[in-house]
């Protein structure tokens, strides 16, 4: 699904977060959002996944505007987020928060299943077994029927990718998945996103590890105080003195 972000901004309190950011990535792209801490790639995606709503500017998946619908709305046109603070929810085990993330992209979804309507088991077994097929693709088979909330936290953060890639999405957003990652987790990530982009999905991803980001991006935008300030291939992006300036040191 190809996205087009123009021209969006968010203030809080009179300061930009983000100003004026366009960008556009075409289907099946793997783009790198990188950029120091505060830069505003946090904010872009919550403006992106409609988790805040921005102060002007559109956002458009498909060439559909999508700027004025809710998250949940946006989620159903196929956005999928794994936020940087982990969110599990606690009481719940692995695998039942994993179906939460099914359930929020079906169109029967909650009221089915809190009215227990008869088609409800038949959906319910469905979203149970693609649970547990994401949770398998993510690592975490293993780990299914424990309670969230016992997860490791490189377990944590995969569980929330389990959640997001179990909404079926067509645009995937990832907020620093790799923090608190170790280095065999950190590879089994980057072969799972890497397998994904292959499956022709969209993926907008920051990292932190810029060695991580450069090895994995076809493309690569910069931010810097809430603009984009470079924009290029890994190379290129490697190689520009404002984005060394800025950011990647001498
Ligand atoms: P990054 O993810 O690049 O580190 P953020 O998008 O989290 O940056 O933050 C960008 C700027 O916006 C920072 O200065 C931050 O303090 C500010 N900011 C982000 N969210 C809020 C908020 N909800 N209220 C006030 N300021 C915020
Ligand atoms: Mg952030």
């Amino acid at each position: 699904m190809k996205l087009t972000v123009d021209n969006v901004s968010r203030a809080f309190g009179g300061v930009y977060a983000v100003r004026d950011v366009s960008l556009t990535v075409p289907s099946g792209e793997l783009r790198a959002i990188i950029g120091p801490n505060g830069a505003g790639k946090s904010t872009l995606f919550a403006l992106i996944g409609g988790q805040l709503a921005a102060d002007h500017g559109t956002v458009a998946l498909d060439g559909q505007p999508v700027e004025r619908l809710p998250a949940h709305r946006r989620a159903r046109h196929g956005i999928g987020v794994v936020f940087q603070a982990a969110r599990t929810f606690p009481g719940l085990t692995a695998l039942e928060n994993v179906m939460v993330g099914a359930h929020a992209t079906t169109r029967a979804g909650f009221l089915t299943a809190a009215l227990r309507l008869p088609r409800h088991h038949r959906e319910e077994r469905l979203i149970r077994e693609r649970a547990l097929t994401c949770l398998d693709r993510t690592g975490l088979a293993d780990w299914a029927h424990r309670p969230a909330e016992e997860l490791p936290l490189g377990q944590q953060r995969a569980l929330q990718l389990a959640r997001a890639l179990c909404g079926r999405p067509r645009l995937l957003l990832l907020d620093e998945p790799a923090s608190g990652l170790r280095a065999a987790e950190r590879e089994h990530l980057a072969t799972l996103i890497t397998g994904l982009r292959a499956e022709g999905l969209t993926i907008l991803l920051v990292e932190h590890d810029v060695a991580f980001v450069m090895r994995l991006a076809d493309r690569v935008t910069v931010l810097d105080l809430g603009r984009v300030i470079a924009e290029g291939t890994p190379a290129e992006v490697r190689a520009d003195p404002r984005v060394i300036a800025a950011y990647l040191g001498p």
